[in-house]
């Protein structure tokens, strides 16, 4: 099975408590197909500027990820994204957003990424994603992610979107902004009413949560203990989960769950370095070796009950 993946393609200016980056590689798009490129095979839809270049395309190239569908635009600057972190990785702190050949961004999707089964929309504009949604008609599972600003600035056109697809895959925050309810066990009922099959909630150090119409499933995040940069964290996580899916080609309850888990393996491995540079040297022994890691950590069923001390 395939996966196309339609989203920002970017350089990223990068600031954390352990240390600085500057024009990285990074953006939505990126991150997600190199997460998912270790478990199926991933098209990539998107735009860059006359300045990306060679070192940019041969992390796409190594990794078997199709990129006939990224437009490049010779005359014109690759997205640009500036963002620091103080110690509370949750929260990235917008300094520099330069859209550049984004700001005119039309997907252009060729039979190839239409067709495959698997299709997820990264956080651009809700009228687009919807466009993309409509001309990929083979497709059988849509996830989508969004963000505040479009949250707050179009909320009604994101909820046309939302409607046309599987799955949204948001963190706790926007969950809440988006249906104005604080408990997100109501607020992930609230989002299935739209006519989702599953939503998925991030919730950075602390894990994700899955909701289907009769699933609740959390996955921790990976203990870690040194964390340099959470950027792309959550695009990592999502291509872990759709690629996994896409992989085995089926949506049962057993995958999902399945790809929660390779969500998080694959997002604790993004954030052990800065951008892609973790994702991007990664090896299947690595990813297997923690898969089993979680396996053990969340064995709690072997504890008998009998064993938990009661105050
Ligand atoms: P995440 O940390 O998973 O939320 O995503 C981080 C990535 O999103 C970075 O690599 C940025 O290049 C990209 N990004 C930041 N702002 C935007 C935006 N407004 N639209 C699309 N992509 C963005």
């Amino acid at each position: 099975m395939s996966l196309t993946v339609v989203g920002s393609v970017a350089f990223d200016s990068l600031a954390t408590p352990f240390g600085e980056r500057d024009k990285v590689l990074g953006g939505a798009a990126t991150h997600f197909a190199l997460s998912a490129s270790f478990f199926t095979d991933v098209n990539a839809v998107g735009v860059v500027g006359g300045d990306f270049g060679d070192e940019e395309w041969d992390v796409f190239k190594r990794h078997n990820i199709n990129t006939d569908d990224i437009e490049i635009v010779a005359d014109g600057k690759t997205f640009f994204w500036k963002g620091r972190y103080d110690y509370d990785m949750n929260t990235a702190h917008t300094l520099d957003t330069q859209l550049n050949v984004f700001e005119t961004f039309n997907p252009k999707l060729s039979d190839n990424s239409k067709s495959s089964k698997f299709l997820f929309l990264a956080n651009i504009l809700p009228m687009l994603q919807k466009q993309v949604r409509e001309q990929c008609k083979s497709a059988e599972f849509v996830a989508m992610d969004t963000m505040n600003f479009w949250i707050s600035s179009m909320k009604e056109q994101l909820i046309e979107t939302i409607k046309v697809v599987d799955c949204l895959i948001i963190n706790d925050a926007e969950a809440r902004q988006l249906t104005d309810e604080p408990n997100i066990h109501k607020a992930a009922k609230k989002l299935m009413e739209f006519g989702l099959k599953a939503v998925v909630i991030k919730r950075g150090e602390y894990g994700a949560t899955l909701f289907t119409e009769d699933t609740y499933f959390s996955v921790p995040a990976y203990p870690l203990e040194s964390v340099f940069d959470p950027t792309g964290a959550g695009d990592t996580f999502a291509g872990g989960f759709m690629g996994y899916l896409s992989g085995q080609g089926e949506v049962t309850a057993s995958t999902l769950r399945r790809a929660m888990v390779y969500g998080s393996v694959m997002a604790s491995f993004n954030v052990e370095k800065f951008g892609t540079e973790r994702v991007d040297a990664l090896d299947y022994d690595e990813i297997n070796k923690r898969f089993a890691d979680f396996k053990q950590f969340t064995h709690f069923d072997d504890i008998p009950f009998e064993k938990v001390a009661v105050a």
